[in-house]
């Protein structure tokens, strides 16, 4: 019997080890010095980078990779657990090596990439010496890749990169952006000449490329391959984001239930109201639907691949925006005015629920894509009547006791009974 629930004692004490770190390390940092983990300022470093080398000292380093790709080698099962714990703390991510975007960018390097473009690029990322973005949704339509029109053009040992990018996370503190061409998927070093970095959004840039020159060996994996690497970044990123979410639901979860148990209003504390016991439900039982969801597509990924998974991270994705929006609208409305300001995290927790249904691609087009993947297992039925029509099925079913009815009139008059049973409802 291979179904288990339970984690090795093992790997329990590195979750309790990465558990206490977080809360005593990474949390006081954040509080006090938020920022510091993804600075460049030699103080900021000074704070954050002895705690990435105690990470690193533990073997937990840039967890999400596979061994043969310069990683642990733990396996989505095991992120899934650790990520759990990341997720609840802001810069837990960075601190592990594992923040986005640079996480899917090195994974299509590592899968991708040349032994030159792993050492070029692939190794200063995963010291965090280097930082990269993304850039594929372009500004007339992000959820279908068919409307893109970024374009680079052979000439002589160069390619010519000319487009419009929207929303490029981090694009402006890059020193390398991953581009997503009609043509493949090319690296361009941020100062290039023709980079052009709008003044706005501030933090998803919007960026002009204008006659942009890199050399031949700046493209990654084969020409006209770049949906099939964007596919591969989008289907880690989406499972690991998954993953995050567990914990920041959890955490809301539990602000949640200690404000219950500590409030008082109308003679008892508010945890003795139904409607507030409802809201508990009914979080806890989204919750673990959603983890275990989660958990199940790690699980899937282990034993196949992500594109055997998809259909499942497809179903992550949408699942956790919604459990997300749900919680912490609950979590925020029971802790009541003091939910609405940004003195606990439930303020911002519950802002980042529309953007999850957004980012990583829009939730309808997920559900679409669970709903096309689901119906190839199914065929339309023949005639009239669904499979399941009763009456057809009866008459089948009574060709098997046959001789049985015509043999003996109680049971012919049972058989009878039933069938005027179903004859009276609807
Ligand atoms: C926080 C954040 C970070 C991001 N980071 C990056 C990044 O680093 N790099 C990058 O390239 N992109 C990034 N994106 C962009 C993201 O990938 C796009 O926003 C997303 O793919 C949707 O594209 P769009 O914004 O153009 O929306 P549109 O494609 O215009 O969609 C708008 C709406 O139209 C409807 N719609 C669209 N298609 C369908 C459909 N098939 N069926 C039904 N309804 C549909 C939906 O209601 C949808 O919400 C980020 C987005 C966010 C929010």
């Amino acid at each position: 019997m291979a179904w288990d629930f339970s984690t090795e004692p093992e790997f329990q004490e590195q979750l309790d080890w990465v558990d206490d770190f977080c809360r005593t390390e990474i949390e006081p940092l954040d509080l006090v010095f938020p920022g510091a983990a993804w600075s460049r300022n030699p103080k900021a470093k000074a704070l954050a980078d002895p705690l990435k080398q105690q990470v690193k000292d533990r073997g937990l380093w840039a967890l999400f990779l596979d061994e043969e790709l310069g990683g642990p080698g733990l396996g989505q099962l095991k992120l899934a657990l650790l990520n759990e714990i990341l997720g609840r703390y802001g810069s837990a991510p960075i601190i592990f090596g594992t923040a986005a975007p640079d996480t899917g960018n090195m994974e299509m390097l590592a899968a991708y990439g040349t032994e030159q473009q792993k050492k070029r690029w692939l190794v200063p990322l995963m010291n965090q010496e280097m930082f990269s973005a993304y850039s594929m949704t372009e500004p007339q339509g992000g959820s279908d890749p068919n409307l893109f029109k970024t374009h680079a053009l052979r000439d002589g040992e160069e390619w010519v990169i000319n487009g419009e990018k929207w929303f490029t996370s981090a694009g402006r503190r890059a020193d390398i952006l991953f581009v997503m061409c009609t043509n493949g998927m090319f690296v361009v070093p941020r100062e290039t000449p023709g980079v052009e970095i709008m003044d706005y959004p501030s933090l998803h840039n919007h960026v002009r490329y204008n006659d942009v020159r890199v050399p031949h060996d700046h493209l990654l994996g084969p020409e006209d391959g770049a949906k099939v690497l964007a596919q591969r970044r989008l289907g880690g990123g989406r499972i690991h984001h998954a993953m995050r979410t567990v914990a920041q639901v959890k955490r809301a979860f539990d602000m949640m239930c200690e404000r219950a148990l500590s409030r008082e209003s109308h003679g008892k504390v508010i945890a003795d109201h139904q409607m507030v016991q409802e809201a508990i439900a009914d979080s806890y039982a989204e919750i673990n639907m959603l983890r275990l969801l989660v958990l199940w597509t790690a699980w899937t990924i282990d034993n196949s691949n992500t594109q055997e998974a998809r259909t499942q991270i497809a179903a992550c994705k949408y699942t956790c925006a919604k459990v997300l929006r749900e919680v912490t609208y609950r979590a925020l409305h029971i802790m009541g005015s003091l939910g609405t300001t940004n003195l606990t995290p439930l303020q911002a927790m519950w802002a980042t629920a529309p953007t999850m249904a957004i980012a990583d691609g829009v939730d309808e087009v997920h559900k679409v894509t669970v709903a096309r993947n689901i119906l190839k297992g199914y065929e339309p039925h023949d005639g009239l009547w669904p499979t399941e029509y009763i009456p057809a099925k009866r008459e089948q079913a009574k060709k098997k006791y046959a001789d049985l009815l015509a043999a003996d009139p109680d049971y012919a008059a049972w058989s009878e009974r039933a069938e005027r049973a179903m004859m009276r409802g609807h």
